[in-house]
């Protein structure tokens, strides 16, 4: 049993209050979306528990069974449990994926996978999510198509299997059948009851796969409603603006 708390939690970008008191608990065998509109600070939440060094913290705490997650560098976190996918994830030319895999997962247990071992988990992984084998060699990142950067996250959760996962914008770029497979992705992934996952979204597109226990709505960098699934469907009939309103 695991349990992610953020506690009033207020980030700064050059000085710009972006989040101001972010609350919200996610367990261990629960599925939270963050649903908003674009720049209400959903990706800075991702960045700011990520420990990307342009988010200052100005207050409040992330802890993670715990542990002061702000306290950590960024492997630190990694090692803790906390899995992070990026809405734009870094291009390293030179770093095949399958290296940067076994590096990952080396780098999270704290001693190398045998490499047969993980050979046939990296290739069951690739198998689930119908990505080609060649895909292993490629460069990290290099010209990855959308379908394939979101594919290559949840290869990542397969293999990491991280106590808390957040995904950002894992929808978006995906055509039907993509969509479909990350979901099924996602799914299998929750299915132990042994992760939570934190799924931040603009669209209510994906919530028809992965189906989310608690729904938050983000506005002007806070949340401002929260429900069950049923909040989604509101959201999908009702848009967001009668939120951008309240908290202009
Ligand atoms: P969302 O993910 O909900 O679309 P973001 O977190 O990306 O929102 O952005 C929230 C606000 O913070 C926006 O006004 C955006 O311009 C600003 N912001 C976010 N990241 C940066 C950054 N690295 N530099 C400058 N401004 C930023
Ligand atoms: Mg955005
Ligand atoms: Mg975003």
């Amino acid at each position: 049993m695991s349990v992610l708390e953020i506690r009033d939690l207020h980030v700064a970008v050059d000085s710009k209050e972006i989040l101001r008191g972010v609350n919200l608990t996610v367990k261990s065998g629960q599925t939270h979306a963050i649903m908003g509109p674009n720049g209400s600070g959903k990706s800075t939440l991702a960045y700011a528990i990520a420990g990307h060094p342009k988010y200052t913290i100005t207050s409040g705490q992330v802890l993670l069974d715990g542990v002061d997650l702000l306290e950590l560098k960024v492997d630190e976190r990694a090692r803790a449990g906390l899995f992070l996918a990026m809405q734009y994830p870094v291009e390293v030319p030179g770093v095949s994926v399958s290296n940067f895999l076994r590096s990952a997962v080396t780098s999270v247990r704290g001693e190398a996978p045998k490499l047969r071992e993980f050979a046939k988990d990296l290739k069951n992984g690739m198998d689930a999510l119908s990505i080609d084998s060649a895909f292993a060699q490629r460069n990290l990142n290099e010209g990855f198509s959308g379908g394939e950067k979101k594919r290559h996250e949840i290869l990542q959760l397969e293999l990491l299997k991280p106590k808390i996962a957040v995904l950002d914008e894992t929808d978006s770029g995906l055509d039907v059948d993509a969509l479909r497979v990350v979901s099924e992705g996602i799914n299998r992934f929750r299915a132990s009851g042994e992760t939570g996952v934190l799924l931040i979204t603009h669209y209510t597109r994906i919530l028809r796969y992965v189906k989310p226990d608690f729904v938050h709505v983000f506005a002007g960098g806070r949340i401002v409603e929260e429900g069950g699934p049923e909040l989604a469907e509101k959201l999908e009939a009702e848009g967001y603006e009668q939120y951008t309103k309240a908290s202009a």
